[in-house]
């Protein structure tokens, strides 16, 4: 997954990097994305899915996803970080 910031008005490319042996299933990444774009709390209105599978936890972004990075500045356990 590929995103964009802002740094000093310079917009810089950087790559969503995903490593789902390290989540941990709070759901911190979807209450985030869920606040950012529908000003609500609610895992079910995010563009990420976290799910559980066979033995770790499988991290997957929606169509509508962005790539804003707002989930991966909220994940405490570096499942989801951001790759320059
Ligand atoms: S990716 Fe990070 S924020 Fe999301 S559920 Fe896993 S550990 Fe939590
Ligand atoms: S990159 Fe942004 S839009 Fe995509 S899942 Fe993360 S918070 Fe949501």
């Amino acid at each position: 997954m590929r995103g964009q910031r802002r740094k000093g008005g310079i917009v810089e490319g950087y790559q969503l990097k995903v490593a789902p042996e390290l989540c941990t299933g709070c759901l911190r990444c979807e209450l985030a994305c869920s606040e950012t774009y529908e000003g609500v709390f609610s895992p079910s209105k995010a563009r990420i899915r976290v799910l559980v599978g066979s033995s770790t936890w499988e991290i997957r972004f929606e169509e509508d996803c962005t790539g804003c990075g707002a989930c991966a500045d909220n994940c405490l356990y570096g499942a989801i970080s951001r790759s320059p």
